[in-house]
Formats: structure tokens, sequence, C-alpha cells
């Protein structure tokens, strides 16, 4: 069965998409622990990190990389924190978080983000890539 990433990176399932290309997708998170915060997954579904291929575990770094340029420059803050957990959704995921200070990057905060704002956030990183 195909995982809610798989849904959102085919377009069955809706989300504020900020960037994809053949192999990797881009998103904000739907309970963002900060404003802007992106979760980046490879379109093939895998589970966990280590178990990509090397070909593919470079390939996803490296459109994160381009995603996170992007982000710090849509959405103000210090610097991008990353992080990989995956203790949620069996679907293997990068995610990238707009810091002003560490407290920024806490599992369990949530930020309220109304979905216009969402949508203004998604499309200017978007324009950034
Ligand atoms: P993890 O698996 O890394 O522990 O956390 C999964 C992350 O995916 C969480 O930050 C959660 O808010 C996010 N998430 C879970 N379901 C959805 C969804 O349907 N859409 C979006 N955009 N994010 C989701």
């Amino acid at each position: 069965m195909a995982t809610i990433f798989s849904k959102i990176a085919a377009g069955e399932i809706p989300c504020y998409k900020v960037a994809e290309d053949e192999h990797y997708f881009a998103f904000l998170d739907i309970n963002p622990m900060a404003k802007g915060h992106t979760l980046v997954i490879p379109k093939h579904e895998v589970n966990y990190m280590f178990d990509l291929d090397e070909e593919e575990y470079a390939g996803l770094w490296a459109f994160a990389r381009k995603v996170a340029m992007a982000l710090e420059q849509a959405v103000p803050c210090k610097r991008i924190g990353v992080a990989v957990l995956g203790m949620e959704v069996p679907h293997c995921h990068i995610h990238l978080v707009p810091l002003q200070t560490e407290k920024d990057m806490k599992f369990g905060n949530k930020v309220s983000v109304p979905a216009e704002e969402m949508q203004a956030i998604a499309d200017a990183i978007a324009a950034k890539m």
C-alpha cells in the first residue's frame, strides 16, 4: 500500500508543494515546528533512509540542499536545521527547519500557520528554486 507521502507526491493528497524533479519531492510539513518547515522525500518509496542505494541517497541530499538554499532565502532565519527521524511516516524524509534559535528545532513544538500563509511560504520557496 502506498504511503501517505507517495500519495502526496502523486498529487492524490493535497499539499503545499515546494519543488519536485523526476526523483524527489519537497512540501511543507502540515504541522510545522517553525514557519517554512519543509519535508524532502524520494518519490521511490523506501522506509529507512539508510536503505536507499548510494545514488538515490546522494541525490536526495543534493535535492534537499537546493531546497534548503531556496528556503533560507524565502523565510527569514539564521540557518536551516536538518533532521531525519521517520518515527511517524514510513517513507524516508528529511526535515528542513528555518531556525532563529535552537529552540525552533524541537520535535513536538507546533506553530499555527494559517492556510493562506502556508501557501504564500510554499510559493516563496518555489520562486527561489
Ligand atoms: P517523522 O516520521 O519524521 O517522525 O515525522 C513525520 C512528519 O510528517 C511530521 O512532522 C508530520 O507533521 C508530517 N506529516 C505527517 N502527515 C502529513 C501529511 O499528510 N502531510 C504533510 N504535509 N505532513 C505530514
